[in-house]
């Protein structure tokens, strides 16, 4: 389909899954956009005083108490099938195939409409399991044909680390949307370069970070960045799980950029800064290999500090061959704990006032139609390429703390 089908008074009604709020007929995407807004702007962690006005604006009159708030996962009317915005997904691994094409099932306002495969029997397994996927389905060398592809709205590249840049940029060329797999790419270079030329094309471009549709992650967003224990002063977060397959594309710096870091190291770094709502001003990092053979080619155990603005201090780390899962922050009258913090589901919060309620909800949907959503209604969010870039400033900076042995200003 084509935005154009798309109209606002086709959208009948809304709720908030979880909340208090309900929303009936007639209200409309835009209305949706206007309620969530306050909560996913596009420059950057500036979200401290957000609660306030999104509940007024929600006609709740008060700040919400944090039991009441998982706002990560608006739900939206659904759009009939033929006007739901076509998602290519581009590289038919384990997340494409397990995570993100099964979540396109519960979609509202987008739909699985083509594959990139490199793999034919692939292609056949795709074309008997969705028969409408015939004629939409492509291999790297036919993938820049998607242009003449009416159906294909969003290309999602959910491929090996360094070919991010590569199929962001080849997707935007082709006037494609883009959702681009974490890390966002390799380098800081490469992630200015996907910026580029999805604003040349004048395409949107978006990072899968699905976290920020949870609603426990939000939860620690908002208690952090809106000092509800006080002024943050320690973060302690870790995200590491002992690695398989020595053979596989995560251990080859070619395809993965660099090891657990990369992978999943990153969640922890991103978690230490949406609990603060800030940038990190200088970074320290170490680095700890038990398997020179395994990882000879990228990171196996990381740790990093990080020094923020208003003072607070994080200590993170990483690994491919301990396991560990934590988020935890440190206030001046309080702390928060995410543990499990970052997986796809079983996320357990708690709090020094008491435990986190919220329910389990399948975040890459929630993730895949708030995407949707904006670019039906033309505004911007914070999972952008501007975010995955600010990721991987830091990222750089943590490998040459480690190459230097020295402390990296940022
Ligand atoms: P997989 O190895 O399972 O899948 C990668 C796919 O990319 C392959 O199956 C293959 O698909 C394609 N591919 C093309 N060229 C190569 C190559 N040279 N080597 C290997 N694969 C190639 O990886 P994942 O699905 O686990 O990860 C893919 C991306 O998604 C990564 O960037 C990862 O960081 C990210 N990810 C994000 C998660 C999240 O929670 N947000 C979770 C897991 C991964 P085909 O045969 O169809 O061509």
């Amino acid at each position: 389909m084509t935005l154009r089908c798309l109209r606002q008074a086709d959208l009948k009604c809304c709720c908030f899954q979880g909340n208090v709020q309900q929303h009936s007929c007639p209200a409309n995407l835009r209305k949706v956009s206007m309620s969530l807004q306050p909560f996913y702007p596009s420059s950057g962690y500036t979200r401290r005083g957000f609660t306030k006005s999104a509940a007024l604006a929600l006609g709740l009159g008060a700040v919400l108490p944090w039991k009441q708030n998982p706002m990560a996962t608006p739900t939206y009317p659904s759009l009939p099938q033929d006007e739901k915005l076509g998602i290519a997904l581009v590289g038919m691994g384990n997340y494409a195939t397990n995570q993100l094409a099964p979540a396109l099932k519960e979609t509202q306002l987008c739909k699985l409409a083509g594959i990139v495969t490199g793999t034919p029997a692939k292609a056949t397994m795709w074309q008997e399991r969705q028969p409408d996927l015939e004629g939409h389905i492509y291999n790297y060398d036919t993938f820049d044909r998607i242009a003449e592809d009416e159906a294909i709205d969003i290309v999602y590249v959910v491929l090996p680390n360094s070919m991010h840049a590569e199929y962001t940029i080849r997707a935007a060329k082709a006037g494609k949307h883009v959702i681009c797999e974490k890390p966002m790419a390799v380098s800081v270079a490469e992630c200015q370069a996907m910026i580029d030329a999805c604003e040349a094309a004048n395409r949107k471009l978006y990072i899968g970070y699905r976290l920020h549709y949870e609603p426990h992650n939000v939860e620690a967003m908002r208690l952090g960045q809106e000092n509800v224990f006080g002024d943050m002063k320690y973060i302690h977060n870790a995200f590491g799980f002992r690695i398989g397959d020595p053979t596989q594309w995560r251990l080859k710096k070619a395809l993965a950029g660099g090891g657990a870091l990369m992978d999943v190291g990153i969640y922890a770094l991103q978690a230490a800064r949406y609990v603060t709502g800030e940038e990190p001003v200088e970074v320290t990092a170490q680095e700890y290999k038990t398997d020179p053979v395994k990882f000879a080619e990228v990171d196996e155990t990381l740790t990093w500090q990080l020094t923020f603005p208003s003072g607070c201090v994080a200590n993170c780390s990483t690994s491919y061959a301990a396991r560990a899962e934590r988020l935890y922050a440190a206030a001046e009258n309080g702390w928060l704990e995410l543990r499990p913090a970052y997986g796809y589901g079983g996320i357990q919060g708690q709090t020094s006032e008491g435990p986190m309620d919220f329910p389990h909800v399948n975040q890459q949907a929630h993730h895949m139609d708030a995407i949707a959503e904006s670019i039906i209604n033309g505004h911007d969010l914070l999972i952008d390429g501007y975010e995955g870039m600010r990721d991987m400033r830091v990222i750089e900076a943590i490998y040459e703390s480690i190459e230097t042995g020295a402390p990296v200003s940022l």
